[in-house]
C-alpha cells in the first residue's frame, strides 16, 4: 500500500506530543546539527547534510553506562531507566543506512550491546530522500546505498511536487502510520520518481577491494598520508565509525561511574598498550588502517563496506583528504 502525506507540519507537531523528536536544527549560518524540536518550525529542511551525523542520537558521543555504589556487603551497579520513545526525523538515507551497519556491529558473535539497543529499539527513523546531491556524495557506489535507499529507515519520505510519498519500511514505521492514520492518505497512483540520475559517477568498490587485498605493503601509503593531520575529524563526523574508550570515575570511596566515549583510530594513543608498546605509532599505519578497515577488513567480515558514501569526511577534512581519490589511486 502506498501512502502520501499532504501536511507534514501537522503530522510532526502531533508526533512531538508523544515522542521525543530530533531533527536537523540550524545552530548558526554555517552549522546545522541534530537537536530535539518542540515544533516543526525548528526543523531545518534546507540543509542536505547536517555537520555531524544522526549516529550520536543512539550511539552517544559520551554516555554513562552505569553508576557504581558500594554497599555494606556488595558493590551495586545501577543502570539508567529505559529511554524515552524517540523519533529521528529528517534523517538522510546515508545516515539511516549507517544505523543498519552499526546494528550488525553491536549484535555480533554472541555479543549484543544493550546500551546501544535500548535506544535503537526505542527509536523510529523517518528519513527524507535526497534531491540534489552535494559534490562529496557517493552513496550510489554501495550496493544498498542511494538517495532513495530505505535501509535503516522505518519510514522514507520523498517529496514529489508538494506532497510526500511514504515508503513504509518496517513494523515500527507501520505502527506510526496506523497510530496517526488520519495524516496519511492511501494512493494507488504510481508517483514514484527516482533521484539516482543526479548522483555523481559510481566508484567500483569490487575493484577497490581487490586492490586493497594486495596493497598492505604498497609504497603508496608512505606518501598518501602526509597531508593528514591525524585530527580524527573524519571519524567523528562518520555515521559508521564506532570505536570507543571505556573510562571509570571514582567520586569517593563509595561511588563512581563507568562511561563510554567515542575514540578514533587516527589518534596515536588509540592503540597504545599498558606496557607502552604501540603497533600504530607510525602515522602512515593509522591512515592505512582507516582505509583498510572500512574497505577491506569489514568487507572480509561482513560482505559490505563500512561506509555509506555520505562524504562528510571529505567535506570536513581540514587537510583536503578525499577518501574517493585515495581508494582510486591505491595500488
Ligand atoms: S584525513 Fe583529514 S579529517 Fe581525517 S585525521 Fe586526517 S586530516 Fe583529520
Ligand atoms: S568514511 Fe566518509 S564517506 Fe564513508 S560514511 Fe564515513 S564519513 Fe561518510
Amino acid at each position: 500500500m502506498q501512502y502520501t502525506i499532504n501536511n507534514l507540519k501537522v503530522l510532526i507537531d502531533e508526533l512531538i506530543k508523544n515522542y521525543l523528536v530530533y531533527s536537523p536544527k540550524r545552530v548558526n549560518k554555517t552549522t546545522t546539527l541534530y537537536g530535539s524540536i518542540a515544533s516543526f518550525s525548528e526543523y531545518d529542511s534546507e540543509v542536505l547534510l547536517t555537520n555531524t551525523t544522526a549516529k550520536g542520537l543512539i550511539y552517544s558521543q559520551s554516555e554513562r553506562l552505569f553508576d557504581i555504589k558500594k554497599r555494606a556487603d556488595a558493590v551495586g551497579l545501577i543502570e539508567e531507566d529505559m529511554v524515552k520513545k524517540t523519533i529521528i526525523f529528517g534523517c538522510r538515507p546515508c545516515d539511516a543506512r549507517g544505523f543498519s551497519l552499526l546494528d550488525t556491529l553491536f549484535d555480533w558473535d554472541n555479543y549484543r550491546d544493550e546500551y546501544y539497543f535500548r535506544k535503537r529499539d526505542n527509536t523510529a527513523v523517518i528519513s527524507i530522500s535526497c534531491g540534489q546531491p552535494e559534490t562529496t556524495c557517493f552513496c550510489t557506489s554501495f550496493k544498498d546505498g542511494g538517495p532513495d535507499s530505505t535501509v535503516g529507515s522505518d519510514l522514507l519520505l520523498t517529496l514529489i511536487k508538494d506532497i510526500y510519498l511514504v515508503d513504509v519500511v518496517t513494523d515500527k514505521g507501520k505502527k506510526i502510520v496506523e497510530d496517526y492514520q488520519s495524516y496519511f492518505y492511501q494512493t494507488t497512483e504510481d508517483i514514484a520518481e527516482k533521484n539516482e540520475n543526479r548522483m555523481p559517477e559510481k566508484i567500483n568498490m569490487g575493484v577497490i577491494k581487490q586492490r586493497l587485498d594486495d596493497s598492505f605493503e604498497s609504497p603508496y601509503w608512505d606518501t598518501v598520508h602526509l597531508p593528514c593531520l591525524k585530527c580524527g575529524v573524519c571519524t567523528f563526523v562518520c555515521p559508521t565509525c564506532y570505536c570507543f574508550d571505556i573510562t571509570e570515575k571514582e567520586f569517593d570511596y563509595t561511588c563512581g561511574e563507568r562511561n563510554r566515549t567515542w575514540d578514533t583510530c587516527m589518534s596515536e594513543i588509540f592503540t597504545r598498550m599498558a606496557g607502552g608498546a604501540n603497533p600504530r605509532l607510525d602515522p602512515k599505519r593509522r591512515f592505512r588502517q582507516r582505509m583498510m578497515h572500512k574497505f577491506k577488513y569489514h568487507v572480509d567480515n561482513f560482505n559490505e563496506e563500512l561506509c555509506t558514501g555520505c562524504g562528510r569526511c571529505i567535506k570536513y577534512c581540514p587537510a583536503g583528504v578525499d577518501v574517493r581519490k585515495v581508494l582510486e589511486e591505491v595500488k
